[in-house]
């Protein structure tokens, strides 16, 4: 296992443009020393604890990007520092953050997660949910959080074409929110899609984040 060799790897797949989030849970802090030696610089980590363990000792200049499930009771422990949420999944969540980050003195970058799956068991939005909250409004007065795109995970299935209009169908739903709601808002340009068996073909559907685990790291032990 070359995690070096790995990131290569990833990148030349990756087109101008799209970032590489790589994710480290449940990897040990020497195996995240490796992929910065290597030159990567974004982490994505899906426990708040296990996070800011690994924040405390590597380099501060590692942009941290939390992609798990957010308790509103741990935010405090991430605002500090965080770059951005992949995972916000109602608007509690994002006024929640909105407080933290105001008592921190900080504006926080959000992306709102649609839940694109066939699984029940996966976090998100519906489409209709997003839409409700987006056009409801209140979300424009927080002013400690910014809306930067959405976020998704398609089926764990060896169904391509159903992978492939899972995410279409999040790209058509982004540009929609694009036109009808961020229009004069430059910043909402970020589409998170696509792990290690499916982000080639969420690049090619539109992808601007991908997420890659254990394509670089190996296989988690859990
Ligand atoms: C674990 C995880 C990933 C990475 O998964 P791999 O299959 O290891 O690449 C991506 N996104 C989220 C939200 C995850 O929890």
């Amino acid at each position: 296992m070359n995690i070096r060799e790995n990131i290569e790897q990833v990148l030349s797949d990756l087109p101008q443009g799209v970032r590489l989030v790589a994710v480290s849970k449940f990897h040990p802090v020497e195996a995240l020393k490796e992929a910065y030696d290597a030159g990567q610089r974004i982490f994505g980590e899906n426990k708040v604890q296990e996070m800011g363990a690994k924040q405390e000792v590597l380099p501060k200049d590692i942009e941290w990007h939390f992609i798990g499930h957010l308790q509103t009771n741990k935010i405090k422990y991430i605002v500090p520092y965080v770059s951005l949420i992949h995972g916000i999944d109602s608007y509690k969540l994002l006024n929640e953050v909105n407080k933290a980050a105001e008592q921190n003195g900080r504006v926080i970058d959000c992306l709102l997660q649609l839940h694109i799956a066939q699984e029940e068991t996966k976090f998100g939005f519906s489409f209709e949910e997003c839409k409700q909250m987006l056009t409801d409004g209140k979300w424009k007065k927080l002013a400690h959080i910014r809306i930067c795109g959405l976020m998704g995970m398609a089926s764990n299935t060896e169904n391509e074409e159903q992978i492939r209009r899972e995410f279409r169908s999040l790209k058509s739903f982004f540009d929609e929110m694009v036109h009808t709601h961020f229009a004069d808002k430059s910043a909402f340009c970020e589409l998170s899609m696509g792990m290690s068996h499916d982000y080639r073909m969420a690049v090619t559907e539109g992808s601007t984040l991908v997420r890659v685990g254990s394509k670089i790291f190996g296989e988690r032990t859990y």
